[in-house]
């Protein structure tokens, strides 16, 4: 049943502690009954921070020259994806700013056979690339890639028009998650929230874009404000607090509005909490991406500030979080793969 727009905005105006707590229980019980309590990790791989596209959000926009611009051999890349097998990750993401050129596109689709082959075809591969042709698309799904992230950042498209130059075009984005779909992939996007002039009917309206587009993923994240970008004056001032809440909140409210489809607890939640990760699990969310990209390339890939785990490699990384993740007493689903429940749904 689609849910009641009235509801979600309740769901998303949750205030006070103990109404909070509540929340989280709800969607935490959802969670339980729908997905279960087991974490699926995917190793996530910064492939590259350069990137054509200028968001006015993004720290690695094009228009920023602060940073050294970075891309992986395929030896390193590949490292990293063994490192990732070997260490019993069910899979990986393979993230990068947005390129079509065709060294690149190729490079892509050597990377995820090569990935496949090494693996005995055992390590799952999701991308998070940006748009692409329909001909690219199908050309990474029939290499091997069965997941692929897109976040279409808000639903809005008065706001999407703001936060974006102007050849940026939420149509086009919106019909490349469409694409992605028809081919047969697993489809995950995601928005920003609190992002300067969104409303709770806003974000309500996200939550009903992803019931309606039938996604089987998300990946969501608080907007946190980041010094090399338009929107810097929003750097000072910043309320990170209520900026997590925000976050936990669309979590929960996801889950309980969604049920079955899969949830990302993001890293911009451990930038504004320590346990900002574990918060996301306890309020619905039911995936994990721990980042094993090489630390000497971390420094270039900050899309926010304040970006967690710099300098911690992957070894200290997966120690810390299997500790993390049996201390609020769920386990790790090692060696699977973790696919949405909703999507398994969905081609029945
Ligand atoms: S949000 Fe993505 S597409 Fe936009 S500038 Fe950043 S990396 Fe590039």
């Amino acid at each position: 049943m689609r849910p009641d727009n009235e509801h979600l905005i309740e769901l998303l105006s949750t205030k006070g502690e103990e109404a909070l707590q509540e929340l989280y229980k709800q969607a935490y019980e959802v969670k339980k009954q729908f997905v279960g309590t087991t974490v699926y990790f995917r190793g996530l791989i910064e492939l590259s921070n350069i990137c054509t596209k200028n968001c006015y959000y993004c720290g690695i926009r094009s228009g920023n020259p602060e940073f050294q611009r970075y891309q992986l051999s395929y030896e390193e890349a590949m490292a990293e994806a063994i490192w990732c097998y070997e260490n019993h990750y069910g899979s990986l993401v393979i993230q990068a700013g947005e390129r079509e050129d065709k060294a690149w596109t190729d490079f892509i689709t050597r990377l995820i056979k090569g990935v496949k082959e090494a693996t005995n075809g055992k390590l799952g591969i999701t991308l998070s690339l940006g748009e692409q042709t329909e001909d690219i698309y199908r050309q990474w799904f029939e290499a091997g890639a069965h997941r692929y992230l897109l976040r279409i950042e808000t639903t809005n498209r008065d706001l999407y028009k703001q936060l974006h130059p102007a050849d940026h075009s939420f149509a086009h984005r919106l019909a490349c998650l469409r694409i992605l779909k028809k081919l047969g992939y697993q489809v995950g996007t995601g928005v920003m929230v609190g992002l300067p002039g969104q409303s709770i009917a806003n974000i309500a309206d996200d939550i009903l874009f992803f019931y309606d587009e039938d996604v089987d993923m998300l990946g969501m994240g608080p907007y946190i404000p980041h010094h090399g970008t338009p929107l810097k004056h929003l750097v000072e001032g910043f309320n990170g607090k209520a900026a997590l809440e925000l976050g936990l909140k669309m979590i929960a409210a996801c889950r309980i509005a969604l049920k079955d489809v899969n949830i990302a607890t993001t890293t911009a939640l451990q930038a504004l909490h320590p346990e900002g990760r574990e918060l996301g699990l306890m309020a619905g969310a039911n995936v994990l991406m721990p980042n094993i990209t090489d630390t000497k390339y971390r420094e270039g890939y900050q899309l926010y500030e304040g970006k967690p785990c710099l300098d911690e490699n992957a070894n200290q990384c997966i120690s810390c979080l299997s500790r993390r993740i049996a201390s609020i007493g769920e386990t790790i689903g090692f060696d699977e793969w973790g696919d949405s429940r909703h999507f398994t749904k969905r081609q029945e």
